[in-house]
């Protein structure tokens, strides 16, 4: 290379660097750390990016790892905004000092109260912002629905052999779990947990999708899970999918009492964002109609603002049901004692 073509190179390469941190410093930057699964969730984030003019850079993970590195780098975290998906890991998070406080007069109009975290008179420490129902789903040839048509009845000896679920220590199952402690007390929901670990079909495995497709191929006769989860496999044209929702049905549990239990994903202003003002826009645009209704025709969830129009013809199906209207953040509060009761009773 001559000497000359060198100095091209560096006068190109520095022109581009320019240009770089130009860029950088007009183009407003959100960080973000997320724990959401879903694919469908892109047009949700671009969509934010088109109406402010910030761009989102994105770390997805899972929210064990999540909250790891939010831990590991502590004040020098880059992360403004964190997502997580259930209750109990808001809750957890909340905790141990990871969030900071937001208060929004749009959030408070917006957000039902008992979907929101710890509010010390300076904001919330987080935000629902969709939420899904933990519902049964049971096999139509071999049970009959008013044998599973609430919580307690998956502990009834009736059902015995018949139960399959993902993990009892999986954060969904423990926020259900947190909410039957809520409702019945200690004892009660010690005696149901042994019930439902006495009546398994098979020791728990797998997703919740596993247990639909378990339930429709006839290893377990009622399951549990979560709406979306369910919703996907209604929305799917594969001939595989279509095969198993013809075997089952679904119930939304305890309609006659205190309503099925609702879990939420949610999202928080991280404690050392550095980017505050861009969070907190994001977690606004979160709660507007339009990002309300991608979260329920994109992921099949359920908005938490109240009369936001949706149109998804899997959860039209399931119908309208009585949700549960316990403050979501004393089920994850729950959670150690019920770890404890499932780590005494066996349920895995
Ligand atoms: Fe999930």
């Amino acid at each position: 290379m001559s000497v000359r073509s060198i100095f091209a190179n560096t006068a190109l390469a520095c022109a581009a660097l320019a240009t770089a941190f130009t860029a950088s410093a007009q183009t407003p930057v959100l960080n973000l750390y997320s724990a959401r699964h879903y694919q469908t969730d892109e047009a949700l984030y671009a969509n934010f990016t088109q109406a402010t003019g910030i761009r989102i850079n994105r770390v997805d993970t899972d929210d064990a790892g999540l909250l790891a590195r939010l831990r590991s780098e502590g004040a020098s975290s880059p992360a403004d905004v964190v997502l997580l998906v259930d209750a109990a890991r808001l809750t957890a998070a909340e905790a141990e000092g990871l969030f900071q406080p937001v208060k929004s007069s749009v959030l408070e109009a917006r957000i039902p109260a008992q979907l929101r975290g710890k509010d010390d008179g300076k904001g919330s420490q987080w935000f629902g912002f969709s939420t899904r129902a933990r519902v049964i789903v049971f096999n139509k040839a071999g049970v009959k629905r008013e044998d599973v048509d609430t919580y307690e009845e998956l502990a009834d000896p009736k059902n015995k052999g018949r139960v399959c679920t993902r993990s009892g220590s999986h954060p969904y199952n423990l926020s259900l779990f947190g909410s039957m402690y809520e409702h019945l007390g200690a004892e009660k929901t010690e005696a149901w947990l042994k019930g439902v670990a006495d009546n398994m079909a098979r020791a728990p495995k797998g997703g919740d999708t596993d247990q639909i497709k378990a339930v429709a191929s006839g290893e377990c006769a009622v399951a549990l899970t979560n709406t979306y989860y369910l919703a996907r496999l209604l929305r799917s044209d594969k001939p595989e999918d279509k095969a198993v929702v013809e075997k089952i049905e679904v119930v939304f549990p305890n309609q006659q009492s205190w309503g099925a239990h609702v879990n939420i994903a949610g999202g928080a202003l991280a404690r050392h964002a550095k980017n505050r003002e861009a969070g907190i826009k994001f977690l606004e645009y979160l709660a507007t109609d339009s990002a309300q209704a991608y979260f329920a025709n994109g992921n099949n969830e359920y908005p938490v603002v109240p009369g936001v129009k949706i149109a998804n013809p899997a959860l039209d199906s399931m119908g309208a049901f009585k949700a549960e209207l316990i403050p979501i953040s004393v089920v994850g509060l729950n959670s150690t004692r019920v770890q404890q009761i499932l780590d005494r009773v066996g349920y895995k």
